[in-house]
């Protein structure tokens, strides 16, 4: 059987380079499913999807095809074979990414490529709901959390570097917004896993938290 790690939490919390960290050391794929909802916010953006309408959220998800790249370490994100990592980053997708990513069909359509994506090779899957939601038997989970004032430093430092006009206030307040969202929404909501392992990052450098997660796969 594939071995499949799942690791969860809040936004910004540093999931995303401990998973690459990890697949990167241990030769796992590296499935970055925050990136498969903001593809679908996205799209739902551009083509102007009224969420409220049932028959449009089908034909969109439909009509949607992520694929993830892993090229050098690097991980893309296509949408219909369009490169969008990039775009995904911005704020525009940010504030709406917790609104689409709480619609039942949104996630139903998800999780199901999550699973067929990890069911024959081994992986590092990071989000919100993997722990408890798409792998509930992974044989490794991780709950990572940080203060959010950290959080948002870490994130608002990534994110000037491509776009200079954001604001430290406004990523704060996307994160608590999200945090918000994400914990009260009815469909699989983010709640830490009974068996899962607590990572607080806050004062963590990446190697301390490689080494942390990499002592308990393999003890
Ligand atoms: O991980 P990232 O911050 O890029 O995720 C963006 C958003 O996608 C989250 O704020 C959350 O609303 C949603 N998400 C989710 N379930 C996941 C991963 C992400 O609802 N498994």
């Amino acid at each position: 059987n594939n071995i499949v790690v799942a690791i969860d939490g809040f936004s910004s919390c540093g999931k995303s380079t401990i998973a690459k960290a990890l697949a990167k050391k241990l030769n796992f794929v590296y499935i970055d499913t925050g990136a498969m909802y903001r593809a679908v916010t996205l799209y739902f953006l551009r083509n102007e999807v009224d969420v409220a309408d049932e028959k449009q959220v089908e034909t969109a998800l439909n009509n949607i095809h992520i694929n993830l790249k892993t090229t050098d370490g690097q991980v893309s994100i296509l949408l219909n074979d369009e490169d969008v990592s990039e775009e995904i980053r911005q704020m525009h997708v940010a504030s709406n990414v917790s609104k689409i990513a709480a619609i039942p069909a949104v996630r139903h359509a998800m999780v199901k490529q999550q699973q067929l994506m990890g069911k024959s090779t081994n992986i590092i899957m990071d989000g919100r709901d993997i722990g408890t939601t798409v792998f509930p038997d992974a044989q490794v989970k991780l709950f990572m959390t940080a203060d959010p004032k950290i959080r948002a430093e870490r994130r608002y430092k990534e994110l000037v570097v491509k776009q200079p006009d954001i604001t430290m206030e406004e990523v704060f307040e996307n994160l608590a917004l999200r945090d918000h969202d994400d914990t009260t929404r009815k469909e699989s909501p983010l709640v830490q896993a009974n068996d899962a392992i607590v990572l607080d990052n806050s004062y963590l450098t990446p190697d301390e938290q490689l080494e942390f997660a990499l002592n308990k796969i393999k003890p």
